[in-house]
């Protein structure tokens, strides 16, 4: 027998006899690396950062050293890092995490326990503790931390430590966004030592959402979403998450739980009390080891965006963040005593208050101050959770059973998606991103009736009896943003909500959902798993046809022309046909690869006896730039790229240079310039704000300035088509001297408000830009240009597609002034020269969510 395998053996004998208690107290700690002993520094240190690949492979050798933790990957990111979930835990815990995570489960879902048995399951269960880092990718402190907070649990032996790591599951999610903390550390140690040192990276520092990252926690359209829903939301259900980011550098130096006001409807009420408990034990060990500026239930309202620690009280899950100071990434930050200021929601002076106690006094600020404030905020939610575990447990229990109850006595009692759908290859999305998000959801295997309607077989049904309740009433119910004392400023000036002032998600995406105050009879079945719809050659015929309202039949007809497959649109109604429905005429060998597409995207090839003679055009599709800008990069431009990409469109990015260069006919047919302001697209209003802009090297400095504005009308006048979103649309109208008035422009907010709300339009589906479109539509205004087409000769140039409705405009959120967009235009087409700007002033793809909206944009890529 060789030396290695009499260690095997030795090994193998020690792991099957000796006995649970003795075998936990065995542990590598000795031969565990401390954080400085691995990366060469301590935590936190004066301009160190540490990198993502090497603190993956910190906690691989944490894992291969102790039983105490585990390391989940969860997949790559959407660059291809590893998305980690660390579980820590007692190995008692670590040997039996199955059992305890249907424990878990189930205390989340009591519909079916009697009391008895949920008080097994309390008594037998451990409390689970979610906590994620660094969201955004430039708030380092949070992963820079974790190191230090797994190797102090897995290798202090004191008391605490251990009733920690008996009593509580902790996951940790080290790293929320990979890539940009990759993008970010790369860029810091590039600049350091330059005049640079310290700025954020000058581009989006997540691929696709930049800071946006943290408002797809409802829609699911990142990866790096899908595993945290999978975590959060479906398999652990947490009793408490907390998010841990960095706020600006001059007020207080640490926000921590609870939120103020106001606070979002249809949570679990015990939810803002755990909030209130939980900050205050983090308040007090924070104030205990002597750290000041600590400030809670302030600054960040209970209503916010649907991020992960906004949207999680939702789900019976105590959301919570904290917000540190940043320092400048790791380069320390000098601020003078004047300079601190307060300024905030309920934090009106930077005085002492009952939820600031200990001001900070001024002066250095580093990243190791960040570090130390989080991993006592990090251990404080754990030792809490620790000491009371059955009552954290058993609240857990509560929370879903007076939820779902709630849900069974209110009125609406239940939503139906029916299967009747302007798109319904849309709605089976929705469905699917609810079942992702831990909802249960009933297929009707037979016509049902609710209240005086019939809903046909395969519609859903959603009961509000579940625990998850408070979530529904949220996506799926209308929604008002209140205006009150909270809401508004002393002034009467309306403050701006954190985020959209709705986030109804059927109405964004253009779903049909009806409310019933019962719970209708019938035959239904628990929808288990995803939802996917294959589409079908519904018979052999020369031609087919797509519908034109599924958003889906553009990403077919892009995998169509990606293979050559010539394709058709129909441009007036008939017996047959839609404006906007494609035809697609059979050609040789096109058979296999039509089912192929068909199944791919869901949408039906529906047999045509004979190609249409007339009314059709060939559609082409066309050469498509998106406009690209540095500057932290533009949120709105990153989604648009992901939109395309989903829905197969190809399109080039375009940068400064080539604008300027001019001769754009050449390479594009579209030009898309994403919602921004119209000074960070040409720059030139960017002087003046130097003082809060950064300084990056001269080649990050963008704006295409007269320049530009010159190409891209040169390009326009020749033929092209200029496709301005949101805040673009006022720089076509300024610079090409439309005869067109952004009606919200100049009105205090008084007179006009509307921050994230669905309004009522009617829309031209006879237009070749709103084909597909219903007559009648939502669509998501956020601040946004509306027009009015100003008297001029030439009238007949401009043409309203989508227009606002004459009253009644609200459907969900918040608007103030309505007859300022009354019968306004939201969708104008001008004719310029031989070619098109087209001005989209409301939100048609925001965050890839307005899948509602999507065709007005769709429309404007192919002719
Ligand atoms: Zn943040």
């Amino acid at each position: 027998m060789g030396k290695n395998k009499v260690v095997f053996f030795f090994i193998l004998f020690w792991a099957l006899f000796i006995p649970r208690p003795i075998a936990s107290y065995i542990n590598k700690t000795a031969e565990v690396p401390s954080p400085e002993e691995f990366f060469g520094f301590k935590m936190g240190s004066d301009r160190k950062i540490a990198r993502w690949d090497k603190i993956v492979e910190y906690f691989y050798t944490l894992e291969r050293a102790s039983e105490k933790i585990k390391v989940v990957n969860m997949g790559p990111s959407t660059e291809g890092s590893p998305f980690l979930l660390i579980i820590i835990t007692s190995p008692e815990n670590m040997s039996n995490l199955n059992r305890l995570r249907e424990i878990n489960l189930k205390l989340n879902d009591p519909r079916r326990l009697s009391e008895e048995e949920v008080r097994a399951l309390v008594s037998e269960g451990r409390a689970v503790i979610c906590q994620s880092m660094s969201l955004h990718a430039t708030e380092i402190g949070g992963t820079q931390m974790t190191p230090e907070l797994a190797y102090d649990l897995i290798t202090r032996d004191d008391e605490e430590a251990k009733r920690v790591l008996d009593n509580v599951i902790f996951l940790m999610i080290p790293c929320f966004n990979p890539d940009g903390q990759i993008m970010v550390t790369d860029w810091y140690l590039k600049t350091v030592g330059t005049e640079y040192e310290g700025t954020a990276p000058p581009w989006l520092y997540h691929k696709y959402a930049g800071h946006d990252n943290n408002r797809d926690s409802d829609h699911l359209n990142l990866v790096e979403s899908l595993y945290a829903a999978k975590i959060l939301f479906r398999d652990w259900m947490p009793q408490a998450y907390l998010d841990h980011h960095h706020m600006g550098s001059y007020g207080a130096r640490f926000y921590i739980p609870p939120y103020c006001e106001p606070i979002r409807p249809f949570a679990d009420p015990l939810i803002w009390r755990e909030h209130s408990w939980y900050g205050a034990h983090i308040a007090y060990k924070l104030e205990e080891a002597g750290k000041t500026g600590i400030l809670n239930a302030a600054q960040f309202p209970g209503w916010g965006h649907f991020g992960w620690h906004w949207i999680t009280p939702f789900h019976n899950i105590a959301g919570m963040l904290t917000e540190s100071a940043s320092a400048q990434l790791a380069t320390p930050l000098f601020i003078h005593p004047e300079q601190l200021r307060a300024n905030a929601l309920q934090f009106p002076e930077y005085e002492p208050q009952t939820t600031f106690p200990h001001p900070w006094p001024g002066g250095w600020w580093r990243l190791r101050d960040i570090v130390e404030q989080k991993k006592i905020a990090a251990l404080a939610l754990l030792d809490i959770a620790a000491r009371h575990r059955e009552t954290v447990l058993w609240n857990a229990y509560l929370k879903a059973k007076r939820q779902t109850e709630r849900g069974a006595q209110g009125k609406p009692a239940a939503y139906i998606i029916p299967a009747t759908q302007h798109d319904p290859l849309t709605a089976v999305k929705m469905v699917n991103k609810l079942l992702l998000s831990g909802i249960e959801i009933q297929l009707a295997r037979r016509a049902f009736t609710a209240g005086s309607v019939i809903f046909p077989e395969g519609s859903y049904l959603i009961s509000l009896a579940q625990p998850k309740m408070g979530l529904l009433r949220n996506l799926l119910g209308r929604t008002f943003y209140p205006d009150n004392t909270w809401t508004r400023d002393r002034e009467g000036n309306p403050r701006r909500p954190y985020d959209l002032a709705t986030h109804t998600m059927h109405e964004f995406m253009g779903v049909r959902v009806d409310e019933a105050d019962e719970i209708p009879a019938g035959e239904f079945e628990i929808v288990s798993g995803e939802v996917q719809v294959k589409g079908k050659i519904l018979a052999q015929a020369p031609a087919y046809l797509l519908d034109g309202r599924l958003n889906d039949s553009f990403k077919a007809v892009n995998l169509l022309l990606d293979k050559g497959i010539p394709v058709r649109r129909a441009e007036k109604a008939t017996s047959e046909f839609q404006p906007g429905d494609f035809i697609v005429p059979v050609s040789p060998k096109s058979q296999d690869l039509f089912a192929e597409i068909a199944s791919q995207t869901g949408v039906d090839f529906k047999p045509l006896e004979k190609l249409p003679d007339q009314g059709t055009h060939e559609v082409k599709r066309l050469r498509t730039g998106i406009y690209q800008r540095y500057y932290g990069g533009n949120m709105d431009e990153g989604w648009t790229r992901l939109l395309l990409e989903q829905f197969a469109f190809p399109y080039a990015s375009l940068f400064d240079p080539e604008i300027k260069k001019g001769k754009l006919n050449a390479k594009y047919d579209v030009i898309l310039l994403p919602h921004d302001s119209p000074g960070m697209i040409t720059g030139e209003r960017r002087e003046s704000w130097e003082g809060q802009l950064p300084t990056y090297p001269p080649e990050y400095r963008s704006g295409f300035g007269q320049e530009g504005v010159e190409a891209l009308k040169q390009f326009v006048e020749n033929g092209g088509t200029l496709i301005t979103l949101g805040d673009a649309c006022n720089l076509a109208i300024e610079k090409f001297g439309l005869s067109v008035r952004n009606v919200t422009e100049k009105l205090s907010s008084k007179e006009f408000f509307c921050p994230g709300s669905t309004l009522r339009v009617t829309c031209d589906t006879s237009h070749p830009l709103g084909y597909g479109m219903p007559a009648e539509a939502l669509v998501l205004f956020l601040s946004s240009p509306a027009f009015e087409i100003l008297p001029s000769p030439r009238n007949e140039l401009y043409e309203t597609v989508v227009r606002y409705a004459a009253r009644d405009i609200l459907q969900s959120g918040w608007l103030i002034g309505e007859p300022i967009l009354a019968n306004k235009a939201a969708l104008v087409s001008a004719s310029y020269g031989k070619g098109h700007v087209i001005l989209i002033g409301f939100r048609s793809q925001h965050r890839a969510q307005t899948h509602g909206t999507f065709k007005l944009l769709f429309n404007g890529l192919i002719r």
